[in-house]
Order: structure tokens, then C-alpha cells, then sequence
């Protein structure tokens, strides 16, 4: 893989109960259809997605939700796991769909054990709970895998540099929590940490449909115009691009071999570049259509 060809790596985030059992099986199955590798990154865990309505009171959330036509996307049974209905149990409910993928010949990591505790309460957590979060879903992993886990993937692109450490800790070959332009390794809080980042460097889809006129007939124009020599990560959910918008994401993967550009793993990107990789800022802030901060790379 040379540096000054387009590459594109395929990052998919799992996040839900339903997403594991309809959305992630359709995207083995287009992937295959194309025959494209990606990582996918999942949920083990409990699905308490009903508490994300919580959320509905901070800044921008239900306008994106409208937006994005979430609670078509996600349906009603997730939208109250967690609340009036019990959480499934994520990693135990659908073993065989996870381990299908890596023996469709995908690359796995953890993206965590339950996403809405971490994405809504990492920055409050003591260490010690984030440790446990990334204990059992490693522990959950290692059950269905038979071997540990090389990388992880934080939900909403949500660290602390306490997060970092146990990431550091674990002894994974990359993460990808971070948003940004080429892959690094972390310093936050004046601390710099040991675990490659590949960030995901295009906005993902329910952040800019229905921003700025960009319609489900323009996405991809848009997507297409973000292309830059070198390695491009494009994050896709198991909920929106293996569920309502699996049409759109077909046209952008034609479109993408059209253009001639090559797909990696991640793991195949962070093999090329970690040698390579500078040190760089993290920090948590906001960007557009997103209502919570995300990990940024800076300078
Ligand atoms: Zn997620």
C-alpha cells in the first residue's frame, strides 16, 4: 500500500441489538457482493438505547433525530430498550452473527460493552468503571473469538485520557476513536499515549444529511469530494447504512470502485502507517451535526 494512492478503509460501528441481527448480516452480504473487507466494530454488551432519549433534552439531538429519521432507522423495540423494555444482552443473544463476520473474512474489535453508558458518561466514570467497560466487553469478545481483541473503537469518538490508558493497557495493535486526517499517536492533557489512532476522517452520514441542501441524491456527490490521496476512513452504522439508507451506500461503493480508489482494513492501514505516525494533540470538542463532543485530532 503506497501512501500516495487512494485508499479507503471502511470503519463499521455496531451499536445496537437490532443492528447486530438485521444490519450487520446485509453488510457482510454487500460487502461480499463487492468483494470489500472492513472492520467492524461491536457492541457486546447490554442495548439500552431507550435511555438515549434521555438525550432528546440536549442541544441539537432531536432535530438530528428527525433528520436522520431515527426512530424509523432504529424502530420502536430499541428505541425503549433499556427503559420499558429489558436490555438484550448483545454478544449472548447473537454470537454466531458477530463470529460470522471475521469468518466472512472481516476484521473485529470491541466498539464497547454498553454504548450508551459510555457515550453519555464516559468524561464522569471513574477509572475503574471504564476499566470494567472494556473488561467485559473484552471478556465477551474473547468468548466468541477465542483470542482477545487487537482493537477497539470508541463509542461517539468519546476518550479521556484515562480511557486512553486502559486502551494502552490492553495491548491493542491501533484504536479508532478519533476524528481527524492521518494516523497518530495521542498526547492529551499533556499526556501521549502508545496505541496507533486511525481516525475517521470523512463526516459520517447522519451528520451532514439534510445539512447544508445535502439530500440522500447529493450524498454521495459530497462524499466523492472529500476523496484525498492517502488513507480516507469513512464510518458507516450497521443501523443506518445496513438498514434504511443500504441503497445510498450501494451507489457510493460503486461509485468509489469507479473511481479506481483501493479499500483497506484498518488494520492494513495502521500495519502501513504506524512507523510513520506523529505525535498529535486529542481533545474533546464539538463538530457539526453531531449534538456531544467528539475526540478531535489537532496539531
Ligand atoms: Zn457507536
Amino acid at each position: 500500500m503506497s501512501n500516495q494512492s487512494t485508499v479507503v478503509a471502511l470503519k463499521v460501528d455496531v451499536d445496537t441489538y437490532a443492528g447486530t441481527r438485521d444490519g450487520v448480516p446485509r453488510l457482510v452480504e454487500l460487502l461480499g457482493r463487492f468483494g470489500i473487507r472492513a472492520t467492524f466494530y461491536f457492541s457486546l454488551g447490554p442495548d439500552n438505547s431507550g435511555k438515549v432519549i434521555k438525550r432528546i433534552f440536549k442541544k441539537g439531538f432531536l432535530r438530528k433525530m428527525f433528520r436522520t429519521g431515527a426512530p424509523s432507522a432504529y424502530g420502536l423495540r430499541t428505541m425503549l430498550y433499556g427503559t420499558i423494555l429489558p436490555p438484550p444482552y448483545i454478544a449472548e443473544r447473537l454470537p454466531d452473527v458477530i463470529f460470522g463476520v471475521e469468518q466472512s473474512g472481516h476484521e473485529v474489535g470491541i466498539h464497547c460493552w454498553d454504548h450508551v453508558k459510555w457515550h453519555d458518561y464516559l468524561p464522569w466514570l471513574p477509572k475503574q468503571a471504564a476499566l470494567m467497560e472494556l473488561g467485559r466487553a473484552s471478556a465477551a469478545f474473547e468468548d466468541i473469538f477465542g483470542r482477545r481483541a487487537r482493537t477497539t473503537a470508541a463509542p461517539g469518538w468519546t476518550v479521556t485520557p484515562d480511557s486512553l490508558e486502559i486502551q494502552d493497557a490492553m495491548g491493542l495493535f491501533f484504536c479508532s476513536d478519533s476524528r481527524g486526517t492521518h494516523p497518530f499517536y495521542p498526547v492529551m492533557e499533556g499526556r501521549r499515549f502508545t496505541t496507533l489512532q486511525i481516525p475517521t476522517t470523512w463526516p459520517t452520514l447522519d451528520e451532514i444529511l439534510g445539512e447544508n441542501g445535502i439530500t440522500l441524491d447529493t450524498i454521495n456527490d459530497h462524499y466523492l469530494s472529500l476523496i484525498k490521496p492517502g488513507l480516507n476512513v469513512h464510518t458507516i452504522h450497521a443501523e443506518l447504512e445496513g438498514n434504511a439508507y443500504t441503497e445510498t451506500f450501494t451507489r457510493l461503493l460503486e461509485r468509489l470502485i469507479d473511481k479506481g480508489v483501493r479499500f483497506a482494513t484498518l488494520g492494513e492501514a495502521a500495519q502501513e502507517y504506524a512507523d510513520a505516525a506523529p505525535d498529535c494533540e486529542l481533545q474533546m470538542s464539538y463538530t457539526g451535526g453531531r449534538a456531544m463532543p467528539v475526540a478531535i485530532q489537532g496539531g
